[in-house]
This record gives C-alpha cells, sequence and structure tokens, in this order.
C-alpha cells in the first residue's frame, strides 16, 4: 500500500492578488464619471451583483482604448515571485487556474507583457468609440450577482473529487472562500475569513507562499490510500 495525495488545484485570483493593485478598480476609479462611488458603495455592502455594478458603473466611463491600454501598461505589474509558484506547480503537477471577477482585456496585456502562460477565466472587455462595453461568458445560471462566478467553478472542481487551494484578496473571493480545503487571503478576504472563523494562511506576496507550501502544505492536504 502506497500513500498518494490526492488530486490537488490551486485557484488563484487576479486583481491584487497576482497584481500590484485592482486594476479593474483603479479604472473606475480613474476614468468612471460621477456617481460611480454610490454604485460602488452598494456592491460591497452586498446590495448590487458585480455583474449589476460594472455595467452600471461602465454605463459612466469614457476612455480611449489607447490611454486604457498605456494606463494599465505604466501602473501595474505581476509580483515578481508569481513565476516561481508558477513554476513550482508545474513540477509538483498541480493545476493552477485564475478566476477574475475583472477582465480579459487588461489580464491579456498584463500576462503578455510580463509572459505568464497560466489558464484563466474572466469577464469580458470591449471599448468602443471609448465607451467599455462587458459581457460574462462564465456567469452562473445559479448564482444572478457574480461576473464569472468563483463559486460555481471551485463546486466543479470538488465535484470532480479535487482539494482546492484558494488565494485572493477581495470581495469576489468571499463565497469560494468556504469551500476551499485552504486559503491563502490577504485584504478584503482575510478580513472576511476572520470574521467568518475560516482558517486562513495571511500573505503578502507568492514568496510567503512558497514559504508555507516549503514547510509542508501539501501533506496537510488530506492523503489518500492505494
Ligand atoms: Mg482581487
Ligand atoms: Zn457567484
Amino acid at each position: 500500500m502506497t500513500m498518494r495525495l490526492s488530486n490537488v488545484e490551486v485557484l488563484c485570483d487576479f486583481d491584487g492578488t497576482i497584481t500590484n493593485d485592482d486594476i479593474g478598480f483603479n479604472i473606475i476609479k480613474t476614468f468612471a464619471g460621477q456617481g460611480w462611488h454610490e454604485i460602488e458603495d452598494a456592491y460591497q455592502r452586498g446590495e448590487k451583483g458585480s455583474r449589476e455594478a460594472l455595467a452600471e458603473i461602465f454605463a459612466l466611463t469614457t476612455v480611449s482604448e489607447e490611454t486604457l491600454r498605456r494606463f494599465i501598461e505604466e501602473n501595474f505589474f505581476v509580483d515578481p515571485s508569481f513565476p516561481a509558484f508558477l513554476t513550482l506547480c508545474r513540477r509538483e503537477k498541480i493545476a493552477v487556474t485564475v478566476l477574475s471577477d475583472g477582465f480579459d482585456f487588461y489580464i491579456d496585456l498584463i500576462f503578455n507583457k510580463f509572459k505568464v502562460d497560466v489558464p484563466y477565466y474572466a469577464n469580458r472587455l470591449k471599448v468602443v468609440d471609448c465607451s467599455l462595453h462587458a459581457n460574462f461568458p462564465h456567469a452562473s445560471s445559479q448564482c444572478g450577482s457574480c461576473g464569472t462566478c468563483k463559486l460555481d467553478y471551485a463546486k466543479q472542481v470538488k465535484k470532480n473529487g479535487a482539494q482546492i487551494i484558494y488565494i485572493g484578496d477581495g470581495y469576489s473571493d468571499r463565497c469560494v472562500s468556504g469551500v476551499a480545503d485552504v486559503v491563502f487571503a490577504k485584504g478584503i478576504l482575510a478580513k472576511y475569513c476572520q470574521q467568518q472563523g475560516t482558517p486562513f494562511h495571511p500573505f503578502e506576496n507568492f514568496n510567503d507562499i512558497l514559504k508555507t507550501w516549503r514547510n509542508g502544505l501539501l501533506q496537510k492536504l488530506n492523503s489518500v490510500e492505494e
């Protein structure tokens, strides 16, 4: 009889987790017109889902594609320790999937610029004549509020028998943190886990995660006998 680690998958947020700051929120702060604050507050209080809030805020936003592109490339970067994390996961044969309630427009820009190759699910964003158009191909039929429903995706992973290591920092990571087997959290998500009594590893960057990993993280996950 040998012991083998059961299947493990990493699910990871994008904005403010892989990057230095929340790109979607900074686009709104910088380019949205008057009235966005009230909508954002309603989202943070849970009165509006992200799909509804984003559509309303984008209706108040005017920016050219060129300006938006430059803003993103000049202000945001990938955590320098993220590539080492991906290398480790690849070596351990652990799949990594990025789940974002942000947008493909800037994720593609950032991943191309920093030569990051990892599958992701996100909302879609197009700039047409200086207005922003969002659509939500990964919305869940069971959840009316998220753009990309992370909980829905995580439930699918669990159904396939894998354990989940979840890494995140924000509002869109709250529901999914409750079903993960291991949570790495900072910012709003860390506060939320504290309130919920969900155990989590605090982190600032992927170096912290690598340290926890090397200290036997996988061994603490359930092993299965064969
Ligand atoms: Mg985030
Ligand atoms: Zn959802």
